[in-house]
């Protein structure tokens, strides 16, 4: 296990004043203040001479890699990437694709399963670069760039003891994570990313820059929180950030059973909120704690994160280690970011098979089936992850964000990648077998975590009047759909 050091340099994300923006730009959007307008002729001819970051054309030796996102799965082919600097440089693109009618695709961290952030005959605006951070110790509150990974994050809050829930992969962006909710190794904890967050500034579909807050735009607010992107580009998170000193983090290997999967889940549910699991159905990988003979065990791996006293998390792990004899037990105390090296092999690009679902229960013969399903898994790396959820992100009510899955006590997560493009269709075909098995049980899914799987599925991340509420806030938003290219709520 090795510790995450910060790695980050903090600064301020937005250090352009606003007299040099109003210099590039005929109306200055001042995108630090609250509710401006801005009304600008994009001149299209000059896009390239007016932004601040880069444009990167079909060609350019960097080209490649530049397009393609975290899953290989899909090749988009854009018109071109714009590089954006700043907010202004977000305004002018949003401009410049409305007024040229240019699709347009949002790309932050680059870890859209669907292969969002990039398409054929778009521009691809890519966040990146807006990876800023600054930290106000005293009063708990970060502000982010949406390009700034949930890794890069939580190494420079640590550093003042600190941290903001994000998912459970170091590389995956702010941008995407958040907008869909963020659920990670701290839900159980202090809740979703949403949760935390107490302001947006973002670029609307007219190219306005706002700051929206509970007080300010308020409906806009609860729709940014799970709405995934289709309100507008957020181009700074304020975050809140709690206290995350005493960690305990790593892994017990259980075998995998029909008792330690009930079991395991059980424990989780019933534990304080202190502890998240991440329960995961796979086939021991060859590491350092795991012994030779138990390489390539099907296994019940619990992935563990507790904050608070150290006694307190090793008691609440006490009814996992009583269910049988661990294949590997290597929990403990760290510093909060170094839980990220747990998933590290998930940070490489790759080609994804996955579906998932939230789930009102797992009966014995769903945990039957999962187990008989694992043993024909396509690849030594395919998995199952069983969230543990509740406590705090179950707390909220459902009505207060536009996540509204508050209530599931679990979610699922098939995931089976390879590197081989003819491949995939086996592993699509396991994926589907296994979200077959726990059907019975699923109870709507997390916007973040759909691939390209049609409306319906996007209806079913929005239970209730949720939906509606976000519809209503397009029609007002964003009525021509400029964004459209993400889990889409038509207009
Ligand atoms: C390996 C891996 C692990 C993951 N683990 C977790 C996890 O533990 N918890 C969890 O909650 N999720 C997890 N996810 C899902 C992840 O939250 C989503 O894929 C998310 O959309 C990725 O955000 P991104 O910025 O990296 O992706 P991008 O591809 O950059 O963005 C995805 C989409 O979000 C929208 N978007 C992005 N940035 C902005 C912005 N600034 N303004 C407006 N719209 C924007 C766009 O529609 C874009 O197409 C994981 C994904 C992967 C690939």
């Amino acid at each position: 296990m090795t510790t995450w050091e910060p790695s980050i340099a903090i600064e301020r994300i937005h250090p352009m004043s606003s007299s040099l923006l109003s210099d590039r730009l005929s109306d200055p959007p001042a995108p630090t203040t609250t509710h401006t307008t801005t009304s600008t002729d994009p001149r299209p001819a000059d896009l390239m001479r007016r932004l601040t970051g880069n444009v990167l054309l079909p060609g350019d030796p960097t080209w490649d890699e530049a397009r393609l996102g975290w899953s290989r799965r899909w090749s988009p082919q854009p018109l071109a990437i714009v590089r954006a600097a700043d907010t202004a440089d977000v305004a002018t693109t949003v401009r410049f694709a409305r007024e040229t009618d240019t699709p347009l695709t949002i790309r932050s961290g680059g870890h859209s399963l669907a292969g969002h952030g990039g398409a054929d005959d778009a521009i691809l605006l890519d966040l990146g670069g807006l990876r800023g951070m600054t930290i106000d110790p005293e009063a708990r509150i970060a502000q982010a760039g949406p390009g700034l990974t949930g890794g890069a994050y939580a190494a420079a809050a640590q550093a003042h003891g600190l941290a903001t829930p994000h998912g459970d992969t170091s590389t995956v962006g702010l941008g995407g994570l958040t907008l869909g909710g963020g659920i990670g190794w701290l839900a159980r904890a202090y809740g979703l990313t949403i949760d935390s967050l107490l302001a947006a500034e973002m670029v609307t579909a007219d190219g306005e820059c706002l700051v929206v807050d509970a007080d300010h735009e308020p409906e806009l607010f609860w729709g940014l929180r799970g709405g995934g992107g289709n309100l507008g580009i957020v181009t700074r998170f304020t975050l809140r950030l709690h206290d995350v000193q005493r960690f305990l983090g790593g892994v017990i290997a259980l075998p995998m059973t029909r008792a330690t999967i009930q079991g395991v889940l059980a424990a989780g549910l019933a534990a304080p909120d202190g502890l998240t699991l991440i329960p995961t159905l796979m086939h021991l990988p060859p590491l350092p704690f795991v012994a030779a003979e138990h390489v390539g065990m099907p296994s019940m791996v619990v992935l563990v994160a507790w904050t608070g006293d150290i006694e307190a998390g090793q008691r609440a792990l006490a009814p996992i280690r009583a269910l049988a004899p661990a294949y590997a037990d290597m929990v403990a105390p760290m510093p909060y970011p170094a839980i990220y090296s747990l998933t590290e092999p998930a940070t490489q690009p790759t080609m994804d098979s996955s579906r998932s679902s939230f789930l009102s229960h797992l009966d014995d013969s769903m945990a039957e089936g999962l187990i008989e399903g694992m043993a024909h898994a396509p690849s030594p790396e395919s998995m199952i992850q069983l969230r543990v959820l509740g406590g705090a992100m179950g707390r909220v009510p459902v009505d207060a964000t536009a996540f509204a899955h508050r209530t599931p006590p679990f979610m699922a997560v098939i995931i089976s990648t390879t590197d081989d493009a003819a491949r995939l269709p086996a592993h699509d075909a396991w994926v589907g077998s296994m979200a077959d098995v726990i059907a019975p049980a699923g109870t709507g899914v997390y916007v973040n975590f759909l691939h390209r799987e049609g409306p319906e599925r996007v209806r079913a991340a929005y239970p209730g009047t949720t939906y509606d509420r976000l519809v209503a806030l397009k029609r007002h938003w964003d009525p021509t759909n400029l964004f459209r290219w993400n889990q889409n709520i038509a207009p």
